[in-house]
């Protein structure tokens, strides 16, 4: 079976692993500063907080933010569940903003026009998530000039962006926004097995989420309430939770990072094949502006409806062994969210989008044949043969 992802392990990998058995230390320890330490230095950010998920860490983002009971977050509604519901863990509301149907990331233009309504009816959001989409870095000038403008703070999902550069500031710096949020999911760039991390260029960001990520707990005397007590003492001074990850996790991901740059290499050699091999065909792909580099997470074809039946190349793909996938569903479509009041009419883009696109195998380790017999199904299921 051929994934539409994979991760990429070797013996460098394993014994890094091994080694973290044969310590004394197995959970949060050294190696996750070393892992810390290492992913600030490849992205230019100050404070790195390494976490069990991206999910987590879009959580303590969120937390570190304030965002609370009666704020409201907007994201986008083409990207994975967790980008909406570190909202709700904390209390808030969520709400999406359309897509852009080149680049399949958030308008800037819907965005403008909802900002607008918001800022009449006085409920502009919080916090804006935008996702990264596949790898694409958002237009974070344009962002960040918005948020300025209506007063809110930018996280940014780069759960698929890690290794990615946005005119020349390397996704992670954080340079146009307060948090950036990585995953180390086996599907995405580089692996932990589980794994995220939240970066910042905001030490007191930082070190709330630090706080937070291991029970509320600090053993910062000068911070204690109490500092009469023993060399035994700490104390909790805020409601956290167990969002650790270990340093077995963290050696693994020290090991990954320093294959980032092939990685991202070879993702954007099979990128541009599946370019060459699709062009004259009736479909769209993600269009990738100047002056930026994706690291190429997924790739997404769109389908022209009156040529292709989407569901008959997904099921022809299939039974050659290619398992390809749909990223996303809207989110707002899901029945947690649907109860939320959401309707697909207010989301033309991320509508159209849903129907046409499917993703395709990409991961290193693609060969280029396969990459030629993927094509060759997505033509023979063309449903006139005048392609
Ligand atoms: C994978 C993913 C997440 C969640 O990552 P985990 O590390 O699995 O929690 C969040 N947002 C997006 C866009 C993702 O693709």
């Amino acid at each position: 079976m051929l994934n539409y992802g994979r991760q990429t392990i070797d013996e460098l990998d394993i014994k890094a692993v091994v080694n973290v058995l044969n310590s004394p230390n197995l959970t949060q320890g050294p190696a996750v500063l070393n892992f810390e330490r290492a992913i600030g230095e490849k992205v230019g950010a100050a404070h790195v907080v390494a976490v069990n998920s991206a999910t987590s860490a879009l959580h303590l983002a969120c937390l570190a933010l304030d965002v609370q009971n009666g704020d409201s977050v907007w994201t986008s509604p083409i990207s994975f569940v967790a980008s909406a519901n570190c909202a709700i863990y904390c209390g808030a509301n969520i709400d999406f903003v359309d897509i852009d149907p080149k680049t399949f990331n958030i308008s800037i233009q819907a965005l403008k026009v909802k900002l607008e309504v918001a800022k009449r009816k006085n409920t502009l959001p919080k916090v804006l998530i935008p996702v990264h989409f596949a790898g694409l870095p958002c237009d974070l000038e344009a962002l960040s000039e918005l948020a300025k403008i209506y007063k809110f703070k930018i996280i940014e999902d780069a759960s698929h962006a890690i290794g990615s550069i946005y005119f020349n500031s390397p996704i992670g710096s954080c340079k146009y926004s307060d948090i950036t949020v990585f995953s180390f999911h086996p599907v995405k760039i580089i692996t932990t097995g589980e794994g995220g991390a939240a970066l910042t260029q905001d030490i007191n960001l930082a070190n709330k989420m630090r706080l937070l990520r291991s029970h509320g707990i600090t053993r910062d005397h000068d911070i204690f309430s109490n500092k009469e007590e023993g060399p035994w003492y700490y104390e909790q001074i805020a409601l956290g939770f167990n969002f650790r990850i270990t340093d077995i996790q963290a050696a693994l991901g020290i090991e990954q990072l320093k294959k980032i740059d092939e990685f991202i290499e070879e993702r954007n050699r099979l990128a541009s094949n599946y370019k060459q091999l699709l062009s004259g065909l009736p479909v769209k792909m993600q269009m990738i502006p100047s002056g930026i580099k994706s690291s190429y997470h997924l790739f997404v074809v769109r389908f022209d409806l009156n040529k292709f039946n989407r569901l008959s190349v997904y099921q022809n793909l299939l039974a050659n062994n290619i398992v390809s996938n749909v990223h996303y569903i809207p989110i707002y479509r899901q029945p947690f969210f649907k109860t939320r009041g959401f309707l697909s009419s207010s989301y033309i883009e991320s509508e159209s989008y849903y129907q046409e696109a499917l993703t395709l195998p990409l991961f290193p380790g693609l060969t280029d044949s396969e990459q030629i017999k993927i094509v060759e199904v997505i033509k023979d299921s063309a449903i006139t043969s005048s392609i």
